[in-house]
């Protein structure tokens, strides 16, 4: 089969090459791809002499750093399962109800954050964060590839018999970022509160969507580079303020103390950057009891007052990683199910109108690296769904 490898570490760029179709064992399913989409870890991957990070973390599980070997990257997928290992059986045996379990011709995504199952975190509802977890497309093969393997219990259920109706496939390719999004909001809770959001990437001007429809009172939003495109889709998406920081964030600090009187800050902010001066900006805006989430990965450490920034104002800050096994994707498919706001249409918006054969992978990252487009997606076996 087609796929896009890494073949070296030290070396920017990927490997557009041959491998035979990966074997199906007990407890997992074989997914043909039918959309496969990018994220900032891909472009990480591909740019890797740039990001010492992303090879230090590809290398983590290692022994030695030479024991690396070629792996397919990518983790953003929608396909069609073609085949289930040999414990189909075992759970049909269950009698289950066909429509909660995973069969051949399904169409499905998955979660490729593999949680070890026998951490602490791991046996406390906490897989999001498993101590020992590995990454398909960072630690193991990925998606970028026409078939991609995947235990059972991370393959998520999209529609039965190949239904692509409820969750078109240009959409379905990255549920793995819109969950980034829609764990952020609900570890924000923003209902009836102010709320700022900084960086319009595809993960801010998703938590802008998801921000109006879990009902927030007021969103302002922060963009540094394309701020006319972003800035007309965050309107677009229930943005009511947007303001070009890359100058000067004066305007932003004045607004929002003009605007949130009596509490002299936004209730909620939500990091979606890790550029620098947002850190700054997070917590200026923030009102004294207010929370602050971050998402946004920022490349090197930050220099941060935490006295003024946190401790005087009795700030509450939360990370955010992965997506909660499984509350997240739950959430997610039901908010895509009932489709409030145009949500689906709205998400189409994101992705560049063609889609790009894995064989055209330079293009797709250049347009990528370009700000052309916010997000792509490859289709690895082109005629199945025409993108
Ligand atoms: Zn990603
Ligand atoms: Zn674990």
């Amino acid at each position: 089969m087609e796929c896009l490898r890494k073949d070296d570490l030290h070396a920017d760029g990927l490997t557009w090459t041959e491998v035979p179709e990966p074997d199906v064992g007990h407890g997992e399913v074989k997914i043909k791809v039918l959309a496969a989409s990018v994220c900032g870890t891909d472009k990480s991957i591909y740019l890797s002499t740039q990001n010492p990070a992303i090879i230090e973390e590809m290398q983590r599980y290692l022994d030695r750093p030479e024991a690396y070997r070629p792996i397919i990257i990518g983790h953003e997928f929608c396909g069609i399962v073609e085949e289930v290992g040999e414990d189909a059986e075992a759970l049909q045996a269950l009698g289950l109800r066909s429509d909660i379990i995973v069969e051949k011709g399904d169409y499905v995504t998955a979660e490729m954050h593999i949680p070890c199952g026998h951490c602490a975190l791991c046996r406390t509802g906490n897989a999001h964060i498993c101590v020992n977890v590995r990454v398909k497309g960072v630690h193991l093969d990925g998606c970028y590839a026409q078939y991609v393997v995947v235990p059972r219990q991370n393959v998520i259920l999209l529609g039965k018999r190949g239904d692509l109706s409820q969750i078109p496939p240009r959409v379905g390719a990255f549920l793995d970022a819109l969950g980034n999004a829609v764990h952020t909001i609900q570890v924000a809770e923003v209902g009836g509160k102010s709320v700022a959001i900084l960086g319009l990437g595809p993960l801010g001007l998703m938590a802008t969507l998801l921000a109006r429809l879990y009902g927030a009172t007021r969103i302002y939003v922060t963009e540094r580079v394309d701020v006319e495109h972003r800035f007309e889709l965050a309107r677009a998406f229930g943005a009511d303020l947007c303001f070009d920081v890359a100058h000067s964030a004066a305007e932003l600090y004045r607004e929002v103390r003009r605007r949130e009187k009596g509490a002299e800050g936004v209730d909620v902010v939500l990091e979606m950057s890790g550029s620098p001066s947002a850190y700054r900006d997070a917590f200026e805006l923030v009102r004294p009891g207010g929370t602050v989430v971050l998402l946004g990965i920022p490349k090197e450490p930050v220099l941060f007052d935490f006295a003024n920034g946190v401790v005087w104002k009795g700030v509450t800050i939360k990370g955010v990683f992965g997506r909660r096994m499984f509350e997240t994707w739950e959430t997610m498919l039901k908010l895509l199910r009932s489709d409030r706001l145009g949500l689906t249409e709205k998400l189409s918006w994101l992705v560049a109108p063609r889609a790009y054969r894995l064989g055209e992978y330079e293009e797709a990252f250049q347009t990528l690296l370009a700000g052309h487009a916010m997000k792509l997606i490859f289709t690895p076996n082109p005629g199945d769904f025409a993108g």
